[in-house]
């Protein structure tokens, strides 16, 4: 497989048009057409991270970081950023990253991170202002409904909660007159012929409506289907910037940070707020959350994120909003595996390792 191929797996998970728009996810190095003989997952792209591919002889590199962040301004070897740069696109390794896009997909960073923490009854945290939806309307004839139906259901449309294939459809009469050069699936040419259908309508998020259209162009029998794309207001609920859970019962807080240390594998977590104070309602957002703290909503009685600084800490101390800084890497790293997972089984056959970054920060307490 191509280099484009594993990158639209995905972009299948994590559509690129749900990043924000100062993020700087996609493919940073590479030729989309390359074979592919091996992928690396990892966190960030760093000279480490390069040294486990080339090892691993994996050619991709797939981040959840993006390698390029700034514009650069020159490609010099004493730069260390630039340089490594360079030896990736001089040793044939692209680089792909799906960044703010797969934190707030579903099955994305946060929900990996919801599921290590046992969190139940997960909800959506923070709405995704661009993450919008749209109506696709089309008219099919009956016979053709359940294969329209369902490619356009595949390739992402229909979903409402928990459930999938979520359609509508009502009977009709479309019109239509065939030209000289038209081959019609059905009526006469030279005359307006009236064909029995059913106008059938769908949800898309809107990151998947290409996906969809195609599905639904293959799957129509007509030779020029006709369908609306109708913007709809509102964003989409399933797209959430971290997410919002449970806890079996209400814990302290102290045992709450024990239990998010040992569940996280790292060796100590942050915690803001009064260790005897019970809680149950956890909001989740995996790596630089802290200053998200301030928009926390009411009912969230601690916050699980990484990056928290002092004014932060302040913040949701005032609010009465609890945290457990447990770190960037602490909270982001469990994406890397399941990323892995992902891939593997779309391309069961290809060499696939995942890397496990050593967080920069030591602690040292004497
Ligand atoms: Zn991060």
């Amino acid at each position: 497989m191509t280099v484009r191929e594993v990158c639209e797996v995905l972009e299948r998970l994590a559509p690129p048009s749900l990043a924000y728009s100062w993020d700087r996810a996609g493919l940073a190095i590479g030729e989309p057409s390359q074979e592919v003989k091996g992928v690396l997952a990892a966190l960030s792209v760093t000279r480490e991270t390069f040294a486990a591919a080339k090892r691993a002889k994996a050619n991709q590199i797939v981040s959840h970081h993006p390698l390029i962040w700034e514009p650069m301004r020159a490609l010099r070897t004493d730069d260390p950023h630039t340089a490594l740069c360079l030896e990736l696109a001089h040793a044939g390794v692209s680089c792909y990253s799906a960044h703010t896009n797969l934190d707030v997909v579903p099955g994305g960073v946060n929900a990996v991170l919801a599921e290590r923490l046992g969190l139940t009854a997960l909800k959506s945290l923070l709405d995704v202002p661009h993450a919008m939806q749209v109506k696709l309307v089309t008219f099919v004839p009956e016979s053709h409904l359940p294969a329209v139906r369902d490619a356009v259901c595949d390739a992402g449309a229909g979903i409402i909660g928990d459930y999938t294939h979520c359609t509508f459809s009502a009977a009709g009469t479309g019109t239509f007159l065939p030209g000289e050069k038209a081959s019609p699936f059905s009526g006469k040419k030279h005359q307006v012929n009236e064909e029995p259908e059913r106008r059938f309508e769908v949800l898309v998020p809107s990151g998947r409506l290409s996906d969809a259209l195609r599905a639904l162009l293959q799957a129509h029998p007509y030779e020029e289907p006709a369908y609306d794309v109708v913007p709809l207001q509102g964003v989409d609920p399933a797209v959430s910037l971290g997410l919002r859970g449970e806890l079996p019962k209400p814990i302290t807080l102290g045992a709450f940070a024990a239990q998010v240390r040992m569940n996280l594998d790292v060796s100590h977590v942050r915690v803001v707020g009064d260790l005897k104070h019970k809680v149950r309602h956890v909001a989740v957002l995996g790596g630089a959350g802290g200053s998200e703290a301030a928009h926390i909503p009411g009912g969230v009685d601690v916050l699980v994120t990484g990056d928290v600084d002092y004014h932060d800490a302040l913040a949701a101390q005032e609010r009465g909003l609890a945290i457990v800084d447990a770190g960037h890497v602490g909270t982001e790293k469990w994406i890397v595996p399941a990323l892995v997972r992902r891939l593997r089984g779309v391309f069961p056959k290809l060499r696939m390792v995942s890397h496990t970054e050593r967080d920069p920060f030591r602690i040292v307490v004497k």
